[in-house]
């Protein structure tokens, strides 16, 4: 079986969050022999040299899981895309690139986060594309903490601002752009996160029925696509308090 997950946005600000998260590790995700998060895992990243408390609790959970043997893959996040090898060693996970394409049940399927698909949004490609420069991340990597700490900050407000500006459709997937990149990948199913509107899209790639599944952020309920011999199934779950 198979557990696909994205947009936690962990942060310390929401214990529930991560409560939630903390039990889907410890009861369902251990069944798994894969489990895939797909970007924006993380509310924040700076670095991995600058671990908080909090974010090393989440790291030692990953690699409870990791050490009994589900194996973790992480995709970055337009959040989290500084996260790195020290940290994946460090939680046991696995890089894995935007976009990839992955054998699930003998069908290839193509992993995004789902950023790179908001084509329209011409400001924030621009913006992704210098951020992922190699220079620009090496950069980024190597600026004094209270630097990053203030450009991250700068980043949020920005972006909050912007995405409050943009109309609707401007901050969804280009429609174009999906089977683009699905007939690109020679796919016939496209999972991805970002746009926090979960859904199963059906559409044509080549003449050929394909889809395009999009997980859902975790907020007041959490999203997950299990993936075993039934087939695929998207589906929310209530938040447990697992305090009491
Ligand atoms: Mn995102």
């Amino acid at each position: 079986m198979i557990l696909l997950i994205s947009d936690l946005h962990l942060q310390e600000e929401r214990p529930d969050i991560t409560r939630a998260f903390l039990h889907f590790l410890a009861t369902r995700a251990p069944a798994a022999e894969s489990l895939y998060l797909l970007g924006d895992f993380f509310e924040a990243w700076i670095g991995d040299d600058a671990m908080t408390p909090y974010q090393r609790s989440i790291c030692q959970a990953l690699r409870q899981l990791s050490d009994g043997g589900t194996k973790i893959f992480l995709m970055h996040g337009n959040r989290d895309f500084l996260l790195g090898e020290r940290f994946c060693r460090a939680a046991g996970c696995i890089l894995l690139k935007d976009p990839s394409t992955v054998l699930m049940n003998g069908e290839p399927v193509l992993l995004m986060h789902g950023d790179s698909l908001c084509t329209r949004d011409e400001a924030y490609m621009r913006l992704r594309r210098y951020l992922r420069h190699p220079i620009t991340l090496w950069i980024l990597r190597h600026l004094p903490l209270a630097q990053r700490h203030k450009l991250a900050r700068k980043l949020r407000k920005e972006s909050r601002a912007q995405t409050r500006m943009k109309a609707n459709d401007i901050v969804d997937v280009t429609p174009e752009e999906v089977p683009r990149v699905m007939a690109e990948a020679g796919v016939r199913t496209l999972i991805h996160g970002h746009t926090h509107r979960p859904a199963i899209h059906e559409l044509h790639v080549n003449g050929q029925p394909a889809r395009r599944i999009v997980l859902g952020d975790w907020d007041t309920r959490g999203w997950a696509i299990q993936i075993d011999e039934s087939g695929l199934q998207l589906a929310a779950f209530e938040f447990v308090d697992a305090a009491v």
